[in-house]
């Protein structure tokens, strides 16, 4: 069993991998369901910008604890098919204002991911798909838990409120558009 981090439900169509047509149309229609001027929009981007925050609390944990065991890791779980974006992450990029990454849809799903760098990935925490943030195997969460576990819990903490911020914000949005897709 692992005991990866939490991730909401999925509620939102599922695009597959290295579909772009897809990806296009989703993004054309969450681009034109902000530019409505629906007044719910207002309080969507207000939500985002908890998101932000909570990304910002995030990232010492994850450049002093989680970093440097992935860094070593020789086998690395960053392959194309999790760096390819779903319509969740693409709602969350328009509320955070962030423009979606390029992606060549052709390479193979399974080689490593074509953001990855030889220092780790290129994009900023925010601009990753959602799975790139809450997924770590087990020897990082034992080894941080084993190791440091009052901040581990605090670890736990902020990311389950990332992902209770986030899936308050799809629930919203859903609501918006009276979960018409
Ligand atoms: S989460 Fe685990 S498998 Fe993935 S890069 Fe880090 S150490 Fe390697
Ligand atoms: S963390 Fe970055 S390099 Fe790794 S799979 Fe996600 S997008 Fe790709």
């Amino acid at each position: 069993m692992t005991r990866s981090l939490q991730m909401g439900p999925g509620i939102f169509p599922e695009i597959d991998y290295g579909d772009e047509d897809a990806l296009l149309h989703a993004e054309h229609l969450i681009d034109s369901l902000f530019s409505s001027g629906l007044k719910e929009i207002a309080g969507i981007y207000r939500l985002a910008s908890r998101i932000k925050n909570s990304y910002d609390r995030l990232e010492p944990f994850f450049t002093r604890f989680t970093g440097p065991v992935c860094a070593r890791c020789v086998t690395g779980c960053c392959v194309n098919r999790h760096g390819f974006p779903d319509y969740e992450d693409m709602v969350i990029f328009r509320a955070l204002r962030v423009r979606r990454q390029g992606f060549d849809p052709t390479l193979p799903d399974q080689e490593p991911c074509q953001y990855l760098e030889k220092r780790g990935c290129r994009l900023e925490r925010y601009q990753r798909s959602y799975r790139c943030t809450w997924y770590f195997c087990d020897r990082v969460l034992n080894r941080f838990e084993k190791e440091q576990l009052e901040e581990y819990r605090k670890f736990r903490a902020c990311c389950q409120e990332l992902a209770s911020e986030r899936q308050h914000l799809l629930t919203c949005f859903g609501r918006m558009i009276g979960w018409r897709f």
